[in-house]
């Protein structure tokens, strides 16, 4: 690990200053912020993230860390536990495809040491990136290549990829966050704004150091995900190498509005298989008006991958993530609303 000055944040306005003008949404800021340090410890230990600068916001948590259930929706504060939102009541009721994407991520002691922010924005588990001892990876070092394209890319993802990189994003519970159509509330030196979960991460386009849209020094303060019609009937279905302690190679989160087994309106993310969390808006088109047959969740299935580009290691992962997809629709539509 190389020498870093570290501070605990005051206040929300200090940690903002504190990353002002350090790299806009670059994997490798020279200023992070330190929530449950999941990521971040562990990247700094592999020599992948080289911090100047590490802000402590922990004592943020007291502000930032409420889950409240409303008739709007939900609000998570930023800082809360993943343990938290996925034991919370109102979470398991009325958002479960919220509450199972956090279940069934990582370990129970890192789901009581990480938080909501920090788990959007950890960083991709391509081999070649957590190895510095690989030259070639633009993520890590612009400009140098990417392993692998060529290498092992069992993993990888397959939808939105380039040639600059093909990494996929890991993370469970914004694909669950994808699917309602969360917005996350940021606070900056700039000030407040609101962003669609969707638009956060950047697709790579040739620099994929630059991971999402923050600017520099925004903090994610929270996540707020709409009410709706669909938010019962949901559910998250993750397919993984074993069956607890790891991540996704495919994933969907589903929810569904229904009338009688006729889709009003279906809800679908992807995770294991894109740069971001993917939401498959051309299977939702596909679904609406129609009753939720096996024939209809095929085709469904066979557009949300209709655009899948494979390297060789992964070419398993369009079918995989196609039959991920069937059952979660087909498991969704006999759940009670
Ligand atoms: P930190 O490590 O503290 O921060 C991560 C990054 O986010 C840093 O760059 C930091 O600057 C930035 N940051 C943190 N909070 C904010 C904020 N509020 N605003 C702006 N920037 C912020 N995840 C899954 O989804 N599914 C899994 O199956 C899974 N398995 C795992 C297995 C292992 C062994 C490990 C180590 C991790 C696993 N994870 C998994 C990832 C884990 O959930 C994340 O590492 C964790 O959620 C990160 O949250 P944190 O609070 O610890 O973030
Ligand atoms: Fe690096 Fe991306 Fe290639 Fe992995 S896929 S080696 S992160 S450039």
């Amino acid at each position: 690990m190389r020498p870093f000055t570290y501070e605990r944040a005051q206040d929300l306005a200090q940690a903002a200053r504190a990353g002002r003008g350090t790299g806009q949404g670059q994997t490798d800021a020279p200023v992070q912020y330190l929530a449950g340090g999941a990521t971040l410890v562990d990247l700094m230990k592999l020599d992948v993230l080289r911090p100047q600068r590490v802000v402590d916001i922990t004592p943020l948590q007291q502000d930032h860390a409420a889950i409240e259930a409303g008739p709007a929706g939900l609000r998570m504060g930023a800082l809360a536990k993943m343990s938290a939102a996925a034991d919370h009541p109102a979470v398991q009721r009325d958002y479960p495809v919220i509450a199972q994407s956090l279940q069934l991520a990582a370990s129970a002691q890192l789901r009581n040491m990480a938080t909501l922010g920090g788990n959007l924005l950890q960083r991709t588990r391509c081999p070649y990136y957590r190895d510095p001892s690989w030259s070639a990876c633009n993520k890590r070092a612009p400009g140098s290549g990417c392993s692998a394209i060529g290498g092992v890319n069992r993993t990888h993802a397959v939808l939105g990829v380039d040639d600059s990189c093909i990494a996929q994003y890991p993370g469970d519970f914004a694909v669950a966050l994808a699917a309602l159509g969360a917005e996350l509330e940021l606070m900056g030196p700039g000030g407040a704004r609101t962003l669609p979960l969707e638009a956060l991460h950047r697709p790579p386009g040739g620099t994929p150091q630059v991971e999402t849209t923050l600017a520099s020094g925004e903090l994610i303060t929270a996540i707020r995900t709409p009410a709706g019609p669909w938010t019962r009937r949901s559910l998250y279905l993750k397919v993984r190498d074993r069956a607890s302690y790891e991540f996704a190679l495919a994933s969907a989160a589903v929810a569904l509005d229904l009338d009688g087994d006729v889709v009003r309106q279906a809800r679908i993310g992807l995770g294991g298989m894109a740069y971001r969390p993917w939401r498959a808006r051309e299977a939702e088109t596909l679904l609406a008006g129609k009753p939720l047959t096996e024939a209809a969740a095929e085709a469904a299935a066979r557009a949300a991958f209709a655009g899948a580009v494979t390297h060789g290691g992964n070419d398993f992962k369009p079918e995989l993530g196609r039959r991920t997809l069937v059952r979660a629709l087909l498991q969704a539509a006999k759940l009670e609303a």
